[in-house]
């Protein structure tokens, strides 16, 4: 459990560190679950298996970390507690707002983006990747 000081600044984690991460924060059922099953399960959600797809997570301390990183990278602002970027193929979240479901939906963006011969318009996406949000909130992975 010693291992969530190593979480800080720019530090790149793995999906297992992630999901004890999780585990520490949130007091739902994530605790049994790795953030690998949770990647399988929104893959099967979506119907876009990609067993060898894999992507980065960095975690920031908060959103002003995180908004400086998101404008870094694409000179914008941002508010977002939460983005994925296909340019680094990274997964960007803060520790204050940290969910399953924000998780989730991140993960969706990533595998939509991914998936082969699918082009969606960006209303279309957020569309799915909110879904995807809503039913891992409520039912669980
Ligand atoms: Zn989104």
């Amino acid at each position: 459990m010693n291992f969530l000081p190593t979480i800080h600044g720019k530090t790149k984690v793995g999906f297992f560190f992630i999901a004890i991460l999780l585990l520490l924060l949130t007091s739902n059922a994530v605790a049994e679950n790795t953030v690998d099953q949770l990647f399988q399960r929104v893959q099967i959600l979506l119907n876009m298996p990609q067993p060898r797809l894999k992507i980065h997570i960095q975690i920031y301390q908060d959103q002003e970390e995180l908004s400086e990183v998101y404008e870094m990278i694409t000179g914008k602002p941002t508010k977002m507690p939460a983005f994925y970027l296909k340019k680094t193929n990274t997964i960007y979240l803060q520790k204050e707002k940290l969910s399953t479901g924000i998780l989730a939906h991140e993960m969706a963006h990533a595998i939509i983006s991914h998936y082969p011969g699918v082009y969606p318009d960006r209303e279309i996406t957020e569309s799915l990747c909110q879904y995807i949000d809503k039913e891992i909130s409520m039912r669980g992975f």
